[in-house]
């Protein structure tokens, strides 16, 4: 399958397209062959494009923020015309089904549907004083020059996530897609700039320098926010590296999600979320469900069916529309998998499928059921990020709730039983994200850390004046996503 034609293979640089200092292959994980080569930005390009950023800003942010939404409000639209072809591109080079890369398509346009809504309701607070002799008022700003990067697992999702309330709330960007994928960010740049955003408000820098060219951007004063999902470890480095420049960050990092059954749920809704949770996207999701947490009364029956489910699902390329288990990213995503799964089946992990890398080409894993997972093995404290679901039998739910909490990591969760109980559970979880007798949890209205719903715009204006008590600064905010509470419509179906 070949890249769609329309699709861009340069930088949109300043409202240009334009090419960088040499460049680099992408590949298609399906084969492991390349697609084609896209430009490597120089550090000339990286300060080119924050210059281009800084100039237009202002008057982006001057700009009525009904013409801002309208922006925006195009993009949804294109993004609406071009699902197919933005389909296209993921499957390509990222692997993902064509499912579920439909499904991302979707979802990435309702990023640019809600902040165009979201655009016009920029609010202030007005107070009055406890002495009552004088009023705050605080009106939000925009933060400025924006320096988004983004991972490979959503490549669209997660630029139109951070994208959108950027442009909304009137600041530029300068947007760095992950090397694996860059194809996608660059057919969105496209898709911006043909809704009417205009040059230097957007732009797209590709690099496999990703080390050099961050530390280029951030050394530059004029960039005010850093906005970066990605891994914890290279979350932590930015986080230093940010710190010394004293700027604003938003961080969406790795998770460990725990999928918790309890004693009281219903084994087929269980094994159905779990198909959701697990190996959607090839269990390269931060929400995807990390080890699964199993009374032991149900663990091994549910073990069975798991398997049964899993082990049914066809392996092949993404772009092939009967393929329902795609690739892993590259071949160190294979290597770290297969070391995981290894690591705890020596350790005393079972496997009840999978467990043995395939002999074809591409980077590919099988879909692999373990139970009797050691709570101390690789598998239920590490990020596994592939087609694994490791199954630990729990005693009780004070057992479930310990296990659970029990990792540095606080995304998602889920939780399958009964309503009153389930919500006891979820409510002791110390995660930002509860699907309760849900696999997904994920909708743009929703809040996701610091992002999505009106907090992913706040984060990118800034107070005049701070008040004291910011709720959003102090509490800890959770979302509980089930059919219990809220119409199954009212959560995104795809993602
Ligand atoms: P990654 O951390 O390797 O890369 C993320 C971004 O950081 C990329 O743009 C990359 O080029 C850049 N980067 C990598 N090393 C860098 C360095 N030394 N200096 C500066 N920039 C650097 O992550 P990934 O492998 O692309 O994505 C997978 C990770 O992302 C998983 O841990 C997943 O859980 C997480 N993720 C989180 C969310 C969320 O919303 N919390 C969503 C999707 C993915």
């Amino acid at each position: 399958m070949n890249l769609p034609e329309a699709a861009p293979t340069r930088m949109l640089l300043d409202g240009q397209w334009t090419g960088g200092a040499g460049t680099f292959p992408v590949l298609n994980p399906s084969t492991g062959e390349p697609i084609t080569h896209v430009p490597r930005a120089s550090t000339d390009d990286v300060a080119r494009a924050i210059d281009a950023a800084a100039q237009a800003q202002a008057e982006w942010a001057a700009r009525p923020p009904r013409e801002r939404a309208e922006v925006l409000r195009r993009a949804f639209e294109l993004t609406v015309a071009h699902q197919d072809e933005l389909a296209l591109v993921m499957a390509l080079e990222m692997g993902k089904t064509l499912k579920d890369a439909h499904s991302e398509a979707a979802y990435v346009g309702e990023f640019f549907r809600w902040f165009s809504e979201e655009a016009v309701r920029i609010g202030g607070e007005l107070r009055r004083t406890p002495s009552g002799t004088n009023r705050i008022l605080t009106f939000r700003k925009p933060i400025g020059v924006a320096l988004l990067l983004t991972p490979w697992n959503f490549p669209a999702a997660m630029a139109t996530r951070k994208i959108a309330p950027a442009l909304a709330a009137g600041c530029s960007v300068v947007l760095k897609p992950v090397s694996d994928t860059p194809l996608t960010a660059l057919l969105i740049a496209k898709l911006l700039q043909d809704a009417g955003a205009p040059p230097g408000v957007v732009n797209v820098l590709t690099t496999d320098k990703a080390g050099e060219f961050v530390t280029t951007a951030l050394s530059d004063a004029r960039v005010h926010k850093l906005s970066f999902t990605g891994s914890t470890g290279v979350g932590r480095t930015l986080l230093k590296q940010a710190a010394d420049h004293v700027l604003n960050t938003s961080m969406e990092l790795g998770g460990n999600g725990p999928f918790i059954v309890l004693e009281d749920a219903e084994l087929d809704a269980a094994v159905e979320g779990a198909m959701l949770a697990k190996p959607r996207n090839g269990g390269q999701a931060c929400t995807a469900a990390n080890r699964f947490l199993v009374h032991q009364s149900v663990a091994d029956e549910f073990a069975q069916r798991l398997a049964a489910r899993m082990g049914a699902l066809r392996i092949g390329p993404g772009t092939d529309p009967a393929t329902e288990l795609g690739p892993m990213i590259n071949a160190r995503a294979v290597d770290g998998i297969a070391d995981k799964v290894d690591r705890s089946v020596a350790v005393g992990a079972r496997a009840v499928i999978g467990a043995a890398r395939l002999d074809r080409s591409g980077f590919f894993y099988p879909a692999t059921v373990l139970t009797d997972v050691p709570r101390d093995s690789a598998m239920a404290t590490e990020e596994i990020f592939g087609p694994v679901a490791p199954i630990i039998p729990v005693k009780d739910d004070e057992d479930a709730v310990k296990l659970a909490n029990a990792t540095e990591f606080g995304l998602t969760s889920y939780v399958y039983g009964s309503l009153a109980r389930g919500l006891r559970v979820a409510e002791r979880l110390e995660v930002g994200m509860v699907g309760l007798n849900r696999g997904l949890v994920s909708d743009p209205a929703a809040l996701r850390g610091r992002e999505g719903v009106r907090t992913g715009m706040r984060r990118r204006l800034r107070r005049h004046r701070r008040l004291p008590g910011n709720h959003l600064r102090g509490d800890r905010l959770v979302v509980v996503c089930s059919n219990n509470l809220v119409p199954a419509s009212s959560c995104w179906p795809g993602l």
